[in-house]
């Protein structure tokens, strides 16, 4: 009975004014613009990013780092693995 931990409550930090609000994220969709109940200013995804969560919101911030290591580990699997393959069969009968 597992139940999947879905964050959809999510905090905005406004870089103008500094007001952080709860806000409710989309599973089908990415906000692209927010405007901030503080200043009113809306706010814009950095560039490169999806929507405004990926921009401002810590959480998807740190699953995105998440994301990056986890694909350094995997190329550095694969160069370790290379690196075996070439130790191991160096010289081993290839048909
Ligand atoms: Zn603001």
């Amino acid at each position: 009975m597992t139940e999947t931990a879905v964050i959809l409550q999510s905090t905005l930090t406004c870089p103008h004014c500094g007001t952080a609000k709860t806000e409710t994220m989309p599973t089908n969709a990415c906000l692209f613009f927010y405007e901030c109940t503080g200043c009113g200013k809306l706010l814009r995804p950095n560039a490169g990013d999806c929507c405004v969560f990926c921009s401002f919101n810590r959480n998807r911030r740190l699953a995105k780092d998440f994301e990056a290591t986890i694909q350094s580990a995997v190329t550095w699997l694969y160069i370790a693995s290379v690196k075996l393959n070439r130790a191991g069969f160096a010289g081993g009968s290839n048909s």
